[in-house]
């Protein structure tokens, strides 16, 4: 712990931790002493960690990035993290990512964008580390922690955990309580583990998932050990490489680190499989209608009543202009477009036309998984990401558009409510990390884990 927190103070340049607790971490660090001393280790016992912005965390700022949750101090700690200090684990403190998880980069965060320890060639630029778990990332990357927590609503865990070179799971819906995460898109957010290695993310899983009555979309389901399924033994598993997600200019090294990452498999005993997920293409656009419509309704709360910021007011000012000038100040530009698209797709009139079709494409893309996994493939291998971290600004100067293509590989997991995990593959021609992806069963992620250990 000493030497996290030591490792935090000499890495501001990263802007990866934004609320320090070295308090509560020594704190925390004594108190996993005295269990370690008294025999009564926790899997996470002592284990330095840092805490995405997103997750309600007692006593400690937890912002979302956002301006608008400036001076919030939740009374209450998400379930997840609790969960963590139950298990052992200790806060370090709060980690940078983008406004309310909304982007790819961190650079919608009000604190100013989180920067990847990595670089190209001998080239200084900044990259991003990606988003919006990218604080999580830089952070794990630039071992200023042992694991982060990260959130996915559409690839935040996988996407980020590929340009940083570490490992991200999006567990199965349901999995891990959302219970004190801050709402970004209700049916599709899923908290988990982003960390150093696949093992450590089995760990860190465990300790982070199981029902919750207080999230009415948690399952009641056991959670199995991880840790001891992970035998890395795919002998005989069937492996599913789906063509849509063969797209027009693709570069061609993440073609290459694809077909590295399948001759790996084979090697290792899998049969490989050519499948089809025939809605793939409907994917992105559907989901920047659901994830906007479930935005804009999650972030009505935020009025200048119940939370954090609220603009100064003139002589005359009503309820209305409260509203409209705390909500104009407090969220970011990407936030309010997001608020503007839910809005408009969710309107009598439109609704039918956006946000109904949305949903049966939905249904679709959930199914054309369904389909293969029923043909007997155990798991889907993709590149995780289009390309390695771009440059800082690279890519918010460009239509906004061209950021969400980012999510190309990871979307269709959140829709369908399944398993994803990002791996380190191996590094581009300019020396930046890569991922491939490995999309698993509901529920198997003890099996997807063991199969991104062989990968590894
Ligand atoms: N980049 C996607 C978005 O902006 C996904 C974000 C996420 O998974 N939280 O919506």
């Amino acid at each position: 712990t000493e030497a996290c927190l030591a490792a935090i103070e000499g890495a501001g340049a990263l802007n990866a931790f934004v609320h320090h607790t070295p308090q509560i971490a020594m704190d925390a660090a004594a108190a996993a002493d005295a269990r370690i001393a008294g025999g009564d280790a926790p899997a996470m016992c002592g284990l330095p960690i840092g805490i995405k912005d997103l997750f309600c965390t007692r006593g400690v700022p937890s912002q979302a990035g956002s301006r608008i949750l400036e001076g919030f101090l939740p009374e209450y700690e998400s379930t997840v993290s609790q969960k963590l200090a139950d298990a052992g684990a200790v806060m370090l403190g709060k980690l940078n990512m983008d406004e309310f998880a909304m982007g790819s980069s961190n650079e919608t965060s009000v604190y100013g964008n989180a920067v990847n320890p990595w670089r190209r060639g001998n080239d200084d630029a900044a990259l991003t580390p990606g988003g919006s778990s990218g604080g999580s990332a830089a952070a794990v990357a630039a071992d200023l922690c042992l694991a982060a927590t990260g959130t996915d609503t559409g690839g935040s865990i996988r996407q980020p955990a590929a340009f940083t070179g570490t490992v991200g799971i999006k567990p199965t819906y349901g999995r891990c309580s959302r219970w004190g995460v801050v709402a970004f898109a209700s049916s599709l957010d899923q908290a988990g583990p982003m960390t150093k290695s696949v093992r450590d993310a089995a760990i860190m899983l465990e300790a982070m998932a199981g029902f919750d009555p207080k999230d009415s979309t948690s399952a009641e389901r056991a959670v199995p050990d991880f840790e001891a399924a992970m035998t890395g033994d795919i002998r005989g598993k069937t492996i599913g490489i789906p063509r849509e997600y063969r797209m027009d200019g693709m570069p061609d090294e993440i073609e290459a680190l694809w077909q590295d990452g399948i001759a790996m498999m084979k090697d290792a005993g899998a049969k490989i499989v050519d499948i089809s997920l025939p809605h793939t293409k409907y994917a992105l656009p559907a989901y920047y209608v659901i994830a906007p419509a479930e935005a804009s309704s999650n972030l009505a709360r935020y009025d200048g009543v119940r939370y954090g910021h609220r603009a100064k007011l003139h002589q005359g000012d009503g309820i209305t202009e409260m509203y409209e000038k705390t909500r104009a100040e407090g969220f970011g530009p990407e936030v309010q477009r997001r608020v503007m698209i839910g809005t408009y797709v969710l309107s009598a009139g439109f609704y039918d036309a956006y946000y109904n079709r949305a949903r049966k494409v939905r249904t679709l893309i959930k199914r054309d998984f369904e389909q293969v996994f029923d043909q007997g493939i155990d798991a889907i291998l993709t590149p995780a990401t289009p390309s390695a971290a771009f440059g800082l600004g690279e890519m918010t100067d460009a239509d906004p558009v061209a950021m969400y293509l980012n999510d190309v590989f990871t979307v269709t997991v959140n829709l369908a409510g399944l398993p994803g995990i990002s791996v380190p593959a191996g590094l581009d021609k300019q020396g930046l990390p890569l991922g491939l992806q490995l999309i698993g069963r509901p529920w198997e992620e003890a099996d997807l884990l063991s199969s991104a250990y062989a990968l590894e």
